[in-house]
C-alpha cells in the first residue's frame, strides 16, 4: 500500500510545479539510538532539509507568505530532538515542537529541563499537543475542554509565554473539537490532512504532510503537493462528524 502511495506521489510530482507554502511533520530524529519507531535518521532528515533549501524554499518558524515557505513540525516531544540539537543549530533549522504535557519526564521523552532549554532557543517554537494525547473525538465536551485548556495553561506557566497553537493527537478531530479549541484560545489548529498552508480546512484547520519515512524522490513530490491527492482519504480517517 505504502509503495503504491509513494509511486502515485512520484508520478504526480512530475506534473506539479507549484511552490506554495506548506507544513511538514516528523516525530523525532536519531543518529544511533531511536526513542520511537517513528523517528527519522539524521542523514535522511539532513537530506530533506537540503532538498527544501535547494528547491528554493525557506524554512520558517511560522508561515507568512503564500509561496516559498516550509514550516517543520515535530510531534509528541521525544528526546532525540534534544540529543541532536547541535545539528538543528548548525543547519539553523526552525522547528515547531508540539508537546504532550503528561509525556514530559517519561522515558524517551523530554524532561522539564530539556523543554526549558529548547524554549530558550530562537529556532524552537513550543506549542500544545494536548495534555494526555487522548483521541479528542472519543471524549465528551467537558473532557475535550480539559485536555486543551490544561495543556495550554500548564505550558504557559512553565514557559512564560502564550501558547496559541495546537495539533490534534493521532490527527483526529471534528467540529466540536475545532469550536472548543477556538474558545480555549488556540488561534492555530494543526491537523494531519495533507495540503497547502493557506488552503485551510473549515477556514481554520492547517494541513500538514507526514514525511518522517519518505525517501528523497517522494519527499520532493510531497513538497510540490503531490500527496494532496490523498486528502479525502485522510479526511475520511481523521475528520468525524
Ligand atoms: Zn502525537
Amino acid at each position: 500500500m505504502k509503495r503504491i502511495k509513494y509511486l502515485i506521489i512520484y508520478i504526480l510530482s512530475l506534473f506539479c510545479f507549484k511552490k506554495k507554502s506548506k507544513v511538514i511533520f516528523y516525530h523525532d530524529i536519531h543518529s544511533k539510538k531511536k526513542h520511537t519507531n517513528m523517528s527519522t535518521h539524521i542523514d535522511l532528515f539532513k537530506d530533506h532539509v537540503q532538498m527544501i533549501r535547494n528547491s528554493g524554499y525557506e524554512i520558517v518558524s511560522e508561515i507568512t507568505e503564500e509561496y516559498g515557505q516550509i514550516e517543520i513540525c515535530f510531534d509528541d516531544g521525544f528526546l532525540g530532538l534534544y540529543e541532536n540539537i547541535e545539528l538543528i543549530k548548525q543547519y539553523e533549522i526552525p522547528i515547531h515542537l508540539f508537546i504532550v504535557n503528561s509525556f514530559l519526564n517519561k522515558k524517551h521523552y523530554l524532561n522539564l529541563k530539556h523543554l526549558k532549554e529548547l524554549n530558550n532557543l530562537e529556532l524552537i517554537t513550543i506549542s500544545s499537543h494536548t495534555f494526555n494525547h487522548n483521541t479528542l473525538t472519543d471524549l465528551d465536551e467537558f473532557s475535550i475542554k480539559k485536555e486543551l485548556f490544561e495543556s495550554k495553561s500548564n505550558l504557559e506557566n512553565l514557559l512564560g509565554k502564550s501558547i496559541d497553537s495546537i495539533c490534534f493527537p493521532k490527527g483526529m478531530f471534528n467540529n466540536t473539537v475545532i469550536d472548543i479549541a477556538k474558545k480555549v484560545g488556540y488561534s492555530k489548529q494543526y491537523s494531519s490532512l495533507p495540503g497547502f498552508y493557506y488552503d485551510k480546512f473549515q477556514n481554520i484547520v492547517i494541513k500538514r504532510s507526514l514525511v518522517q519515512s519518505v525517501n528523497n524522490s517522494v519527499f520532493k513530490g510531497i513538497l510540490k503537493g503531490a500527496d494532496h491527492v490523498f486528502f479525502y482519504w485522510y479526511k475520511l480517517k481523521h475528520f468525524t462528524l
